[in-house]
This record gives structure tokens, C-alpha cells and sequence, in this order.
């Protein structure tokens, strides 16, 4: 016989999670104070499985899963089951309320939260027995996305985590076990996505450019386009939720531009008006050039990193300076771009510094800047920057060279980092700390960031990819030219590149991983 399973509230997560438990063979108790809401909940469930039938991915009666799920209005039905689910509107106290009475009317079974934004441990202090308590935080639509944060509270028996990643894994989904931690894990680390996007904005970069960057780099949607999706008012309270929850950590600052649309009403699709109007939405992304056979400026590619070597293996170039026309500069660091190659023209790499900071090391020489991130798709777009001394020579050759390999550029207002490299810096950094944190471990992390968000890449594995050693000298660029407190490395990045690590996975390896998980659940016994 199949455990009972109780879900509190039939709203978007609540009816989403009682059909995948039904699914999974279970009888569920629906409950939701209004009966207007359960009955809403149950046309969609059924709805939804009807889609499913067509398509072929359910085989079985729509009927007899239905019968699986029984409305209720009384808290009492729920007290019965097994394992109860929460997912009530986002107040502390509510749930607290709900699991509370739960909690007395029956003294063992299990209590999860879907919360978002509270912590676990600060919903089991009101429960009777709050080792019994969890966070099982489901994504949006519950029935397709399989992720699943599985969530630690500081007095989460350990057993009980172990035994609900298994129960999730037989609901078809992919659960990541996650300490308690403003964000859990995905809300946290994907933070960066939309404020540094947010920064770029405000800082007079146009959001079709930035949408069309992150496309380009391989996300699924560009920040402004998702926050239309999501809600400007759900991203905006989910970014002041973890900003106040780590009393004002300056990097997880929401930005003013988003509270100003907020403000206004402009929330997004569902007002018909967010980032962008609807419709006709987002402007779609441009095609790429036709590639020509006309004639191409050859450059000298100058680094040693994964960059430089996919540019080294993918598009014309020369090793010989007598041919070349100009220097593709894909090194980081400022330092390093003292005057060689005397009098071609120079573009830069801008992932650690401005085009005006290199023109600085070139007085009086053609330079302009450019920003690619590998692995580089057919659809990456080439950013390109003009020093605040004005348009030159280096600009239209790196223009016509990478047009002639059929990529899209966009002249961008000078700024350090690069639109697609300032995020993702951000986001690895971010992720650095979640892992310094013992939030999660590398692999948990990746997992969860492509199956929650749809990132390409793991921001870890990505940072394997373009290595540590650039991540790290572009943040220490960035923190050096933008002097703000958000660009500062992770000093775990900077042990990791000092003591020669090129993985996360020799890291774990290493130690602190499993030590600060362990540590985590030891101050929890
Ligand atoms: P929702 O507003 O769609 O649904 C909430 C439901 O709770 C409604 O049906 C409402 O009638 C019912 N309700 C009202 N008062 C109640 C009470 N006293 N007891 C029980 N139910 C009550 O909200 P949602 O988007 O489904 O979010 C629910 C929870 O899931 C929140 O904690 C939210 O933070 C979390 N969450 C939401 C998402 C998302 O994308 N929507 C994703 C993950 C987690």
C-alpha cells in the first residue's frame, strides 16, 4: 500500500505537485480553504493529463488518476497522511500555522515545505518534532520540471533527507540535497542573471542587446525576456528576499530600474507590459551574416586560453606578422598588454578590464575591444567596444573579420567585462560561494543550475571550461576598475587558482566539501 500524501493549498505549485504524486501512485488530499480553488485546480490537473494522453506520455485512465486526488477543506483529512507538502501563499506565519496544527494532530509524519524565500529551520521551530520537517522546493510547472531542491533544516533528521532524495527520485524527478540557506540553491546563485543584467541596463546597455547576448551564449531566454515570464514583481521580491536575508549583502542589491516597473504595474506578460510590450514581445534575436569568401583582415591571436586556442582553431588567422593586419588579444590581464607587434592595430579581450583601460597601455595605436565566451555556437554574437577616445581602424576590422566567420556583432558602450562574460563571472562567482558555503556540492550544483534554470552549462563546469585562472584575473580586473564590493573573487576561487586546482572536482577531493556538509549536519545532532 502507497504512502498518503497531503497538499496544502491548490494553487500553481500545489495542484502541480498532487498530480505528480497521483502519478506516482499515491492517494492525495487536495486542501485549500476555498472551494473555488480546488475546483480550478481540478479542471487543470485534468486538462494537463489530457495534453499528456495525446502527446503519449501518460497511457493510463485520466479518470482513474483523478480519483486518486480528493479535495478537502478540513486540515483534519490532511493529518492522516503520510507526508504533507506545503505549498500556501509565501507567509511566514501561515505555514508556520499550518505545519504547527499538523504537528499536533498527528506526532510522525513528515512535514515538507515548498517555500521559496523562508528558511526551514524558522518554519520547524514551530513544529512539534521539527526533525520531521523539510524543504522540498519544486519549480514551476511542478509536473514538467524535474528538479527538486531537497532542504535541509538545522534539525532535519539526516535519515529523512536521505529517504525523501529517494521518494523524489521515484516520482521521475531529480532531487539535489541543499542546506538551508537564503535562495536554497538555484534562487541564490542565479541571482547574478538578472542584477548584473540589471547594472549593464542601467549602465546604457540596450536590453534587446543583452537578451539577445545570453541567447547567443546558449541560455534559453535573455534575463529581460525571462523576468517578463516569470513576473517582475516574483523576481523582484525573490531578489529583496535573499538581499535582506543576508542583511544587505551589497552583491544580491536589487536594482532600482526593477522596483520603477514594479512600481508602475508593469509586471510582465501576464499585464501586457514588463521589459517589453505584449505583443509583439521581445524582439527576436538577429540572424547571423551569410559567411563571405571576401577578403579578410588576418589577425595574430595572442593567449594561451581555452579562448584563444578556439579562435586559434576555428578562424582564419596568421602566425606570421609580415601578413597580419591586426592583434586579437585574448589575454586578461592588463598588465600583460604592453606594446608588441609595434604600430598594427590591437582588439582586446574586455573580460577584465575596459576598451579605454587597453587604449590607456596603447597610446597613440588603433585598439578597440571585443568579448566572446567559448564553447562559441554558431549563433554567439560578437561584442564589440569602442574606447571613449572614439571609433578607429581596430574597431571596422574586428567588425569585418568576425562578420566574414557569420557572426552577429553588436557595438556595445564601453564598459569592463563584456555583457555575456560580466553574468557569467558573476554567476561562477556566485557559485564558488554557494560552494564554499557547503549549499551544495560541484556536481549537485551543475545539475541543478541547467535542470532549474536551462543554463547550457553549469556554472562550475563552465568555469572549468574557460578556466579558473581567466575567471579569476577578470574579477580582480573588474573589482579593480568598477571598484565595487559585488566584482570581489570569491577568496575560494583564488585558493583554488593559487594552489594550481583546475577542477571542483579536486576540490572535493581535496576536502572542505564533504567537511562543511558534515560539519553542517553535525551542528544539527
Ligand atoms: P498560488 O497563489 O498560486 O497558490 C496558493 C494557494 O494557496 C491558493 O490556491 C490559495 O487559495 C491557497 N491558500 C490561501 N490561503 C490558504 C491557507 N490558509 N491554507 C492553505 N492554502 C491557502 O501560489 P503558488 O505560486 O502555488 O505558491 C505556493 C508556494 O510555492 C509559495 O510558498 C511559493 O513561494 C512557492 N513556490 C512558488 C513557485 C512558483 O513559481 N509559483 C515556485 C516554487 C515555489
Amino acid at each position: 500500500m502507497k504512502e498518503t500524501v497531503a497538499v496544502l493549498g491548490a494553487g500553481t505549485m500545489g495542484r502541480g505537485i498532487a498530480q505528480v504524486a497521483a502519478m506516482a501512485g499515491h492517494t492525495v488530499w487536495l486542501y485549500d480553504p476555498y472551494p473555488a480553488a480546488l475546483e480550478k485546480s481540478l479542471g487543470e490537473i485534468r486538462a494537463d493529463l489530457q495534453k499528456m494522453v495525446e502527446k503519449g506520455r501518460w497511457q493510463n485512465p485520466v479518470e482513474e488518476l483523478l480519483g486518486r486526488i480528493q479535495t478537502t477543506q478540513a486540515l483534519e483529512d490532511c493529518a492522516r497522511a503520510d507526508l504533507v507538502i506545503e505549498a500556501a501563499p509565501e507567509k511566514l506565519e501561515l505555514k508556520q500555522e499550518l505545519l504547527g496544527k499538523l504537528s499536533e494532530l498527528n506526532p510522525q509524519n513528515i512535514l515538507a515545505t515548498n517555500t521559496s524565500t523562508f528558511s526551514i529551520t524558522a518554519i520547524a521551530a514551530k513544529v512539534k518534532h521539527p526533525e520531521r520537517v523539510l524543504g522540498l522546493h519544486f519549480f514551476n510547472p511542478a509536473q514538467r520540471m524535474r528538479l527538486v531542491e531537497v532542504v535541509g533544516g538545522l534539525e532535519t533528521a539526516p535519515a529523512l533527507l536521505e529517504r525523501m532524495l529517494h521518494w523524489m527520485q521515484a516520482w521521475g524527478k531529480e532531487p539535489v540535497k541543499v542546506v538551508d540557506a537564503p535562495g536554497f540553491l538555484v534562487n541564490r546563485v542565479a541571482r547574478p542573471f538578472y542584477g548584473e543584467a540589471l547594472r549593464l541596463y542601467g549602465e546604457g546597455t540596450p536590453k534587446e542587446h543583452i537578451d539577445w547576448i545570453m541567447r547567443g551564449l546558449g541560455f534559453p531566454m535573455g534575463p529581460f525576456e525571462l523576468m517578463d515570464l516569470i513576473g517582475l514583481d516574483v523576481n523582484y521580491a525573490a531578489s529583496s528576499s535573499v538581499y535582506q536575508s543576508f542583511y544587505g549583502e551589497p552583491r544580491y542589491r536589487p536594482h532600482p530600474l526593477q522596483y520603477q516597473r514594479v512600481a508602475a504595474g508593469m509586471l510582465g506578460r501576464k499585464t501586457g507590459q514588463g521589459w517589453y510590450r505584449y505583443p509583439p514581445g521581445p524582439p527576436p534575436l538577429p540572424d547571423p551574416p551569410p559567411t563571405q569568401a571576401q577578403e579578410l583582415p588576418l589577425p595574430i591571436i595572442i593567449g594561451p586560453n581555452p579562448l584563444a586556442k578556439e579562435l586559434r582553431a576555428r578562424f582564419r588567422h596568421t602566425e606570421n606578422v609580415a601578413e597580419a593586419r591586426f592583434v586579437l588579444d585574448c589575454r586578461v590581464m592588463l598588465e600583460r598588454k604592453h606594446d608588441f607587434f609595434e604600430n598594427l592595430p590591437v582588439v582586446s579581450l574586455v573580460w577584465g578590464h575596459s576598451a579605454s583601460s587597453v587604449q590607456g597601455e596603447f597610446r597613440g595605436r588603433a585598439v578597440a575591444g571585443f568579448s566572446l565566451v567559448p564553447p562559441i555556437g554558431e549563433k554567439a554574437i560578437v561584442e564589440l567596444f569602442a574606447p571613449l577616445s572614439g571609433v578607429n581602424e581596430a574597431l571596422k576590422l574586428a567588425q569585418s573579420y568576425f562578420t566574414a566567420h557569420g557572426h552577429t556583432t553588436l557595438l556595445l558602450p564601453d564598459q569592463p567585462g563584456g555583457v555575456g562574460f560580466r553574468i557569467l563571472a558573476l554567476l561562477i562567482n556566485e557559485a564558488v560561494s554557494a560552494l564554499a558555503e557547503g549549499v551544495a556540492g560541484p556536481d549537485d550544483l551543475n545539475r541543478a543550475m541547467r535542470l532549474g534554470t536551462g543554463y547550457p552549462l553549469g556554472p562550475l563546469e563552465w568555469a572549468e571550461r574557460i578556466w579558473l585562472k581567466p575567471v579569476l584575473r577578470a574579477l580582480e580586473g573588474l573589482h579593480a576598475e568598477l571598484g565595487e564590493d559585488r566584482y570581489r573573487p570569491h577568496p575560494l576561487l583564488r585558493r583554488m587558482v593559487a594552489a594550481g586546482l583546475e577542477t571542483f572536482g579536486d576540490l572535493s577531493r581535496a576536502f572542505t566539501l564533504g567537511d562543511l556538509q558534515t560539519r553542517t549536519v553535525k551542528e544539527a545532532t
